[in-house]
C-alpha cells in the first residue's frame, strides 16, 4: 500500500513536469520526401537530377522557413573538374540568440563502391544515404511551420558530402560542411548541432558515434537521454560502436558542438541496393520525433 502511494506521488510530480508527449513529426510525409528524391535520380553534383533536386529543396524551404540562405560556389575536384555546389540554410527565428542546428547532406554518391558492392560502375540511388537526412530535416521544417519554435533553429542542407574518395581525395568529400564552416551565417553559433545520416533503415539501430563522444559528449548524452525518455531506447542504443568521418567533424573544427546520429550498420551502404524498399516511415518517425522534441525541450 505504501509503495503504491509513493508511486502515485512520483507519477503526479512527473506529470506536472511535462505535458503528455504529442508526436508532431509525420513519418509518412517524410517517407514521401525520400520517394521524391529518389525519383529525381541520383543527386550527383553536376547532373540534371542534382539541379532539379536543388530547385525542389529551394522551393520547399522557402515555403516553410522564416528565411532561406543559399550558398552557391564552384568546387574544383582533385581530377580538375568544376562542380557547381549549393548549401541551403533554412532559418527559423533568425534573430534568436539561443539556437540549435540540424544538418544533413543532400547530394548522393556517384559510385557504388562499397567493398560488398556488386556493381561499382553505377551510382548509389541514395534512398537512405542522402535521402533520409533530408527527409528528417524537411519533416522538422513542416512541424516548425505548423508551430514556430521558441528558440532559433537552423536546418543546414550540405552539398558534396559524398562525391569523392574519403581516403584518396579527402578534399572532394564533406565539401559543403567545410564550406559552411568557413562561411557561417552571421550571428551567434548554435548551442549544438546534430547531423542526421543514414537514419531510415527499416532495421534501425543508432549507436553512439566515436567522434561525437570525443568532440561533444554532453550532446550525445542529451540526445540519447531524450530518445530514452520518448521510449526509443531500443533504437537509440546507449553504447558506442562506429567511429566515422562525416560532416559533423568539419563543424567541430570551428568550435560547434556537433554530433552524428547515424546507423552505420546498413548493408546497402554505397551499393546500388540503397533503394526505397530498404527504408521505412516508422524509422523516420522515430528520428524525426526525437529531432522535434529536442527543439521543443530546449525552448521550454
Ligand atoms: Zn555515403
Amino acid at each position: 500500500m505504501r509503495r503504491l502511494l509513493l508511486l502515485a506521488v512520483v507519477l503526479a510530480s512527473a506529470c506536472r513536469e511535462r505535458a503528455p508527449h504529442r508526436r508532431e513529426f509525420d513519418g509518412q510525409a517524410a517517407f514521401r520526401y525520400i520517394e521524391t528524391q529518389v525519383a529525381f535520380g541520383p543527386r550527383i553534383p553536376g547532373t540534371e537530377a542534382h539541379q532539379r533536386m536543388a530547385a525542389w529543396l529551394d522551393s520547399m524551404l522557402r515555403q516553410r522557413a522564416d528565411t532561406l540562405v543559399v550558398q552557391s560556389w564552384t568546387h574544383v575536384t582533385a581530377a580538375g573538374d568544376s562542380l557547381p555546389l549549393t548549401n541551403f540554410i533554412a532559418r527559423f527565428k533568425p534573430g534568436a540568440s539561443k539556437r540549435i542546428l540540424f544538418l544533413a547532406h543532400w547530394d548522393s554518391r556517384p559510385t557504388a563502391d562499397s567493398p560488398v558492392s556488386h556493381d561499382s560502375t553505377k551510382p548509389v540511388p541514395g534512398a537512405n544515404d542522402g535521402g533520409s537526412g533530408v527527409a528528417v530535416l524537411l519533416g522538422v521544417a513542416d512541424a516548425l511551420k505548423r508551430a514556430p519554435p521558441e528558440i532559433g533553429v537552423d536546418l543546414l542542407f550540405v552539398d558534396g558530402e559524398d562525391f569523392g574518395d574519403f581516403t584518396k581525395t579527402p578534399k572532394d568529400v564533406l565539401i559543403g560542411s567545410r564550406y559552411y564552416a568557413a562561411h557561417p551565417v552571421a550571428g551567434p553559433q548554435p548551442l549544438y548541432a546534430v547531423l542526421f545520416d543514414l537514419v531510415a533503415d527499416k532495421d534501425l539501430q543508432i549507436y553512439e558515434e566515436g567522434n561525437s563522444l570525443v568532440g561533444a559528449p554532453e550532446v550525445v548524452e542529451l540526445v540519447w537521454n531524450t530518445a530514452r525518455d520518448l521510449g526509443y531506447a531500443g533504437t537509440f542504443v546507449a553504447q558506442p560502436r562506429h567511429t566515422l568521418i562525416d560532416d559533423h567533424l568539419e563543424l567541430q573544427k570551428v568550435g560547434i558542438r556537433a554530433i552524428d546520429v547515424v546507423d552505420f550498420d546498413y548493408p546497402s551502404w554505397h551499393t546500388i541496393e540503397d533503394t526505397i524498399d530498404k527504408v521505412s516511415a516508422a524509422s523516420l518517425g522515430i528520428v524525426g520525433d526525437l529531432a522535434v522534441t529536442l527543439v521543443r525541450r530546449e525552448g521550454s
